[in-house]
């Protein structure tokens, strides 16, 4: 199925919400500095520092981005996309589409690609800020020209959508960094993990991947995956997925542009 006959294949890719996942979720949290600082802290240290070890690695990778991300740190955007990164949509505000109704769905993919593409994003996949859909996101994603998406868990795979030209490149909450390290500040009833229990966790599934075949996608949040300790293990771990010859490390849409 892959390049170079390749045992699996590997997608790094970062959510890159700032701010507005704490507004898609209240949007009282608008007025709240100090909820909105939590992901201030992804635009403002963890994307440099994301990118700046990415070029270490030699690694390219993919950024699904809202659209008002995209207007509150238009720089970041810009630096993302001159490094040679892909940019995919996550929306214009961080709302889930099913939530949305057909028209304010469609008027946030507009939006969100509007302002991606005026800040020089070619723009060909869709992560939903969900992982969800709507009744309509398939046929809105073929009618605005997205060739993949990278929402669903039925497989580890990707896969063609029946009935609908746009590839699915799978994502589970074991390779997400928000299960394992997200804080809870409203109820705190939840513990935040250490980094070597995510590394044990991705390294088994990079494991099986390599066993099974299929596309290992680790989505992650700048916001999250940013924590100075966090990045260390994350440069190493990163390190060692290159270090096997046998995976094809690509951003989402070559991944998507080899599926059959
Ligand atoms: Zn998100």
């Amino acid at each position: 199925m892959w390049p170079d006959s390749a045992s699996c294949a590997a997608v790094i890719s970062f959510d890159f919400d700032a701010e507005e996942v704490w507004i898609g979720e209240d949007p009282a949290n608008a007025d709240r500095p100090g909820t909105l600082s939590q992901g201030t802290y992804g635009a403002k240290v963890a994307v440099p520092a994301i990118l700046d070890m990415l070029k270490r690695l030699e690694i390219t990778a993919s950024f699904f981005i809202p659209g008002r991300v995209a207007e509150r740190h238009p720089q970041r955007v810009e630096q993302i996309i001159a490094a040679g990164h892909e940019v995919g949509h996550h929306g214009y505000t961080h709302t889930s589409p099913t939530k949305l109704g057909p028209e304010g769905e469609e008027a946030e993919l507009v939006k969100g690609l509007e302002i991606l593409t005026s800040l020089g994003a070619t723009v060909r996949g869709y992560r939903s800020p969900s992982w969800d859909f709507s009744p309509y996101t398939l046929d809105l994603l073929v009618k605005h020209g997205f060739t993949y998406s990278s929402n669903l868990m039925d497989d580890m795979k990707p896969y063609r959508h029946p009935n609908h030209d746009v590839v699915e490149l799978p994502v589970h909450w074991t390779l997400d960094d928000a299960p394992h390290f997200w804080f809870d500040g409203a109820s705190w009833n939840k513990t935040i993990r250490t980094s070597a229990e995510v590394r044990t966790l991705w390294a088994e599934e990079f494991a099986g991947f390599r066993n099974m075949g299929g596309l290992f996608m680790l989505t992650m949040h700048p916001q999250v995956i940013g924590r100075p300790g966090r990045l260390l293990m994350l440069e190493e771990f990163l390190g060692w997925v290159k270090s096997h010859s046998d995976v094809w490390i690509a951003t989402a849409g070559e991944v998507a542009a080899v599926t059959p």
